[in-house]
């Protein structure tokens, strides 16, 4: 495998049959900064064991908010939380 080192352009090889690609260290939530509390990274904060973010009924998951798995079996996990959070709020706003 050749590599470039895009920060100082060297180029080195490295002897491989194979190698898995991880990219994306910085969750895309952007468009959400100054409106929902995140780490310095840019993960939305959630209340421990739940979706909750500081704003009521806005909830979080996924790759936006777990720093630690970035799976998507978590992913599904936490978004399913999520889903069930927003319907328990829906619900007792009596939304829907
Ligand atoms: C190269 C690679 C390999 C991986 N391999 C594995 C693996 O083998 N096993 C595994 O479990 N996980 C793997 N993952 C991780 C897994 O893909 C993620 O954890 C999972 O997809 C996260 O799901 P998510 O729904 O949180 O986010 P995403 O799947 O990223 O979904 C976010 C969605 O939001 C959309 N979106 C973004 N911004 C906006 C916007 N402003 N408006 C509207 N829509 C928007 C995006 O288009 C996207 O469809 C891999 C990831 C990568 C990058």
């Amino acid at each position: 495998m050749k590599v470039l080192n895009n920060k100082t352009n060297e180029t080195s090889e490295i002897p491989v049959k194979g190698f898995f690609v991880a990219i994306g260290h910085k969750p895309n939530t952007d468009i959400f900064e100054n409106m929902i509390d995140m780490d310095e990274v840019g993960y939305i904060k959630t209340k421990p064991g739940t979706s909750y973010t500081n704003i009521e009924g806005v909830f979080a998951s996924g790759d936006a908010q777990d720093r630690i798995y970035r799976q998507a079996v978590t992913a599904a996990g936490t978004g399913c939380m999520a889903a069930l959070d927003a319907e328990r709020y829906l619900t007792e706003k009596e939304i829907i």
